[in-house]
């Protein structure tokens, strides 16, 4: 989204890629963005579909996003051996309003899958626009969104709304209540519980690691889920590797230290490997922990004593879209040749429509310009008036 003053200075709201889009792709950004003139960036949170397009923007053009989003960034980047070269501003309060040009910008962190994601309310000229970015009101963070909704800005006169489970159907359950189903499914397992999920879903990992310790187990992370907490661990509670979070363990195996040497990081394995928390397959093949675990890692784990028995489950824990069961060399389908159960434990990252119906009547805006998700034109709850914009409609607050 684009949002353009009377003085013509610019701001765009994420630029993010196509989730389907194949990774050599490029020439991805919209034509109707206009990269001949100067605008400044602002990346809501670090999910791919809404900064991974960075490469294609304009070098002179300032970037902006959380500072744990610009760190994930840059490590989701380095992970496929690529390197983010230019610089990312980054706000460092949570909450305090700053300037970009005549802009006022107040950044809101708000509850969602992806870690440091933000509301973002931009005034300026007299007009006050609120974009939501990616929420929901489910999560382990709900409270900031309660909040807000509490004390809403006033005056809002447009609110970009998202809408991606706008008549999905999709069941919505509390990330409290996911602890809850894998505490019993730990509590039902003979062997190992071994979960697919998103490193990057830290909410996820928190939810992981309580159910882990409600139920007398461990929760093993591979060097990368590793490496992503330590990166946004500091100055919050969340689990890291390390003598505080004894019940934290990290898997070495040759498939992910390669990884890491390869971006020539060997002190990083090194770390993990000494630092206490470090574990081997072999290690862990009589134990009784959580363990995270991608298709890609299943053969490297049953290689020294870590493959699925029918004392196990694998719980896929992830988007619906991204599990094929009738792939055979998915961890699903293997998990269920070796006998063990396998079940779906989910939560989605977006807000169950009567959450967005509820939000957007506390925000009280003049109008919704939605973004993101389908179902718009039948959305199939009550809305402030809508103002439907086609793909490089402009339109002028009035
Ligand atoms: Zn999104
Ligand atoms: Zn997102």
């Amino acid at each position: 989204m684009e949002v353009a003053a009377p003085s013509g200075e610019r701001l765009l709201l994420d630029a993010g890629r196509p989730l389907d889009a194949p990774r050599e792709a490029t020439g991805l950004l919209p034509a109707t963005v206009d990269t001949s003139r100067p605008a400044n960036v602002i990346f809501s949170h670090p999910h791919m579909d809404h900064w991974g397009l960075i490469d294609e923007l304009p070098g002179e053009w300032p970037i902006w996003s959380g500072e744990k989003s610009a760190e994930l960034m840059r490590l989701t980047t380095e992970l496929f051996g690529g390197r983010i070269d230019r610089d990312i501003r980054t706000w460092h309060s949570r909450s305090a309003p700053f300037a970009i040009g005549g802009f006022t910008i107040t950044p809101f962190l708000t509850d969602h899958s992806a870690f440091d994601a933000y509301m973002l309310l931009i005034e300026g000229w007299g007009r006050k626009l609120l974009y939501t970015g990616d929420f929901r009101t489910h999560g382990r963070k709900a409270v900031l969104v309660e909040r807000m909704m509490e004390r809403p800005p006033q005056g809002i006169d447009a609110l970009m709304m998202e809408g991606t489970n706008l008549r999905s159907g999709k069941p919505v359950i509390t990330e409290k209540e996911l602890e809850d189903q894998f505490v019993e499914l730990a509590r039902d397992t003979p062997g190992h519980v071994f979960v697919q999920w998103s490193a990057q879903n830290i909410d996820r990992t928190v939810t992981l690691y309580r159910a882990a310790k409600r139920s007398g187990r461990t929760l093993v992370v591979d060097l990368y889920g590793a490496d992503v907490l330590e990166r946004v661990a500091d100055g919050t509670g969340i689990p890291r590797p390390g003598k505080e979070f004894d019940l934290l363990q990290v898997v070495i195996t040759p498939c992910g230290k390669r990884m890491y040497e390869r971006q020539g990081r060997e002190d990083f394995v090194t770390r993990m490997a000494t630092g206490g928390a470090g574990t081997s397959r072999r290690k862990l093949s009589d134990g009784r922990a959580i363990i995270m675990l991608r298709d890609s890692m299943v053969a490297d784990f049953a290689k020294d004593g870590l493959g699925f028995s029918a004392d196990d489950a694998y719980a896929f824990s992830n988007w619906s879209g991204y599990l094929d069961t009738a792939d055979p060399r998915s961890g699903w389908a293997q998990a269920e040749r070796a006998g063990a159960r396998t079940v779906r434990l989910h939560t989605s990252g977006h807000a169950s429509p009567e959450a967005l119906a509820a939000f957007a009547a506390a925000m009280a805006p003049k109008t919704v310009l939605p973004v993101h998700g389908t179902a718009w034109d039948d959305p199939g709850i009550p809305l402030p008036p809508v103002t439907r914009l086609a793909d490089g409609e402009a339109w002028t607050i009035p």
